[in-house]
């Protein structure tokens, strides 16, 4: 087969592309026809919301479960449960999904950017003390790209300072740390069900709460609101119920697949997978993060997304850092944040499906991959050239 890059004209390693989500599953046919057949699809309520509740409820250690349109929303309810006001500051990360960021200004709070861990591209722990003051009022955690934030001493930290703590485990829902779902660290965890997601349902999100206090004032928040215009609705459930009894096992194959890939990957320096602490707990891959040097990979990081996303491998650069681009009015900071900056240009993540492939698949990724790092120098000639 000729090894000429599918970008430049040569068969793609995938000449079908990625796979597409969500993946076909007889159950969600079945569960869509019984609503068809009982006529509870066009109903503004009926039993398989609570089904789906108490089915997220059992899986989050019975805390008390709330849905909602999306996962978005959830971070929104939850900061409006933590009575986060004008003033308030709310300390994250500052690589992070931007309408977190968002969500804080909307409350009139103040963001308080955190540098990442540069094992994983996630929160560092270790410099959240440093960011604290007494303004404080909550610490806002995701767990990004297959990384996992080490929530046990954030959780003390939290616990010390009397702060509310606020887990988005959108992109983690199925891993655990020290044995404990992720999304039932925080005092209030979010979910997300879009159509993207691990648990997918067009659209929609979940919250679980420690604190019955939070559950009470989410609550309040959702009837009170959004919620009588943007629930999640019966048919929305119907297609998550199937999905949440194969989640387990997903996640672990997706974790083997994981590990399968890096291992096909270690002998190339410029792309270096996450990785999270030994023995901190098994991840969830919503995608999977990489720091991508592209000295060493002899080609540019957006060269080489175009150049993988031709061969049929759902490769793309990660989100923007929250504090480049934007004015140092909007937040504040206690370090230059460096990590987050070389994130900022750095970091490029797969996106989940192909890991649920036949492992032989799998190992096509990695080829694609080797096939685009031998091409560097050709793409990058080429890619000139069209510029000219
Ligand atoms: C997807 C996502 C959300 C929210 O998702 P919705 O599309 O609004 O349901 C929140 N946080 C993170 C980290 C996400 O990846």
């Amino acid at each position: 087969m000729s090894d000429l890059p599918a970008l430049l004209g040569g068969t793609p390693v995938f000449p079908k592309g990625p796979p597409s989500w969500p993946i076909r599953m007889p159950e969600i046919a079945t569960a869509l026809s019984q609503l068809y057949d009982s006529g509870d699809w066009g109903r503004y309520s009926g039993a398989t919301l609570p089904r789906l509740e108490a089915t997220l409820s059992a899986r989050w250690l019975g805390q008390p479960v709330l849905t909602c349109a999306s996962g978005t929303l959830a971070v929104r309810i939850a900061l409006q449960a933590a009575r986060i006001e004008a003033g308030d500051e709310v300390i994250l990360a500052a690589y992070d999904y931007e309408p977190n960021f968002l969500a804080i200004h909307a409350f009139g709070a103040v963001p308080v950017l955190v540098d990442i861990d540069p094992l994983n591209g996630n929160l560092d722990v270790e410099q959240l003390a440093a960011a604290l003051s007494s303004k404080t009022k909550a610490i806002l955690v995701s767990h990004l790209h297959g990384g996992l934030v080490p929530m046990p001493q954030v959780r003390a930290l939290a616990d010390e300072h009397g702060l509310i703590l606020i887990e988005d485990a959108a992109q983690a829902i199925g891993a655990t740390i020290a044995g404990r779902p992720v999304g039932t660290w925080g005092d209030i965890g979010t979910f997300s069900f879009g159509g993207s997601k691990l648990l997918s349902a067009g659209r929609g999100g979940a919250l679980t709460f420690r604190r019955a206090e939070f559950y009470q004032r989410a609550k309040l928040a959702l009837s009170l609101g959004v919620q009588s215009w943007a629930v999640l609705s019966e048919l929305q459930a119907a297609v998550l119920l199937p999905q949440c009894e194969q989640l387990d096992a997903r996640t672990q194959q997706r974790a083997r697949a994981v590990q399968m890939l890096t291992t096909h990957l270690a002998h190339l320096p410029g792309l270096q997978p996450f990785r999270n602490r030994d023995h901190l707990g098994e991840p969830a891959y919503y995608k999977v993060g990489f720091w991508f040097d592209s000295l060493r990979m002899g080609l540019s990081r957006a060269l080489f997304v175009r150049a993988l996303r031709a061969e049929g491998v759902a490769f793309d650069e990660g989100f923007r850092a929250l504090h480049i681009g934007r004015s140092p009015r909007r937040f504040r900071t206690v370090s230059p944040l460096a990590q987050a900056a070389r994130a900022h240009t750095s970091i490029v993540q797969l996106h989940h499906p192909i890991l649920l492939a036949p492992p032989t698949e799998v190992q096509l990724v990695a080829s694609a991959v080797e096939k685009t790092y031998r091409n560097a120098e050709l793409l990058t000639a080429k890619a000139a050239d069209c510029r000219d």
